[in-house]
């Protein structure tokens, strides 16, 4: 498995969700929201090598870690510094940058990136460690629907959901793999070569033709008898927003596809008007939701800290009765 997931922070406090995905060549490592140690576990060789972190909103218990994980790569030059969030991350990091003394930073070089996401268009300011971090300086805007950050071998898509204010739902796919089936290959009596390179790349038209081992060959008919396509994997992190019913026809739809949904499960079932006052979700919501989109596995995470620990079973029990391929965390084994 090349995309892999770890859910940061401990049961009833604050969380986040690191994302990995391998394609041999490259790592790259998306951490989503930054609770008040969600870190303290993750090796500083690993925090080091976060491509990308991407925030659902700016919440105390979802901003809280931040510092933590600044101060491990604030001068880090060796991969670019990108930073997601909703309308206002730009102003809410140019703030955290801002929220230390950087008398002795003339000369580095570090640059940080930061992305604002509005309805169909994101924003982007760049910020400098040798400035101290003085200027927003303008970078690129650009419309984006669905996905708006493609890396090597995967994408991210978000939706903004309503949590009172905006909150961004994330969905990481690995993009799919092609494979060129061997076995048909030798039936049709050719040997692997350069050409398939061709043929592995963009659907070609009826009429495009390449040689091969010295005969012209449809291009087209090559594909349909060679390349299989295997979909990749995706997981799905969606925290702090209201699930009302245009959210749920939203959500059903973009998950499609969607292996894993690590979902917040503030509230229970019983609370559930708490959870629509307070813009949040309930575990049986989260397990309908994922009913409904055929995913194949729900983690609940993000309980609110109003519940005991003896209550955590019962939460989780409310949801498999409707999605039994519900868990918690893997580390939160004994709740
Ligand atoms: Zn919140
Ligand atoms: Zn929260």
């Amino acid at each position: 498995m090349t995309l892999s997931f770890q859910v940061l922070g401990d049961a009833g406090k604050d969380n986040a969700l690191l994302v990995t995905i391998d394609r041999g060549q490259a790592i790259s490592r998306l951490l989503f929201d930054c609770g008040e140690g969600c870190l303290s576990r993750l090796p500083f060789a690993e925090i080091q090598a976060i491509d990308h972190l991407l925030f659902s909103h700016f919440h105390m218990d979802h901003v809280a870690g931040f510092d933590s994980f600044f101060r491990c790569v604030y001068g880090r030059t060796d991969r670019s510094n990108h930073v997601w969030g909703p309308a206002g991350t730009s102003d809410i990091l140019h703030h955290r940058f801002q929220g230390f003394l950087w008398n002795l930073v003339a000369g580095m070089q570090a640059a940080w990136h930061v992305h604002d996401l509005y309805l169909g268009r994101l924003a982007s300011h760049r910020f400098e460690l040798a400035e101290a971090f003085a200027q927003a300086h303008v970078e690129e805007e650009r419309s984006w629907v669905r996905i708006f950050l493609e890396g090597p071998g995967y994408t991210v898509e978000s939706l903004l959901m309503d949590h009172g204010t905006p909150s961004v739902a994330y969905i990481v796919r690995e993009t799919p793999r092609i494979n060129v089936d061997s076995a048909k290959l030798a039936t049709l009596g050719l040997r692997p070569g350069p050409w398939l390179q061709r043929v592995r790349g963009t659907r070609a038209d009826e009429a495009e033709v390449i040689v091969v081992e010295g005969a012209p060959r449809s291009v087209r008919e090559l594909q349909d008898a060679l390349v299989r396509v295997k979909p990749g994997d995706a997981v799905a992190y969606l925290t702090d927003f209201r699930l009302d019913s245009g959210a749920t026809d939203r959500l059903a739809e973009a998950l499609l596809g969607v292996g894993t949904v690590v979902c917040e499960s503030q509230y229970r079932h019983a609370d559930e008007e708490l959870a629509v006052r307070n813009y949040h979700m309930t575990t049986t919501q989260a397990a309908k939701l994922a009913r409904r989109a055929r995913v194949g596995r729900l983690v609940l995470f993000h309980l609110s800290d109003r519940y005991r620990a003896e209550e955590w079973r019962a939460m989780l029990a409310e949801a498999q009765a409707i999605f039994p391929a519900t868990t918690f965390p893997d580390h939160w084994a004994a709740c």
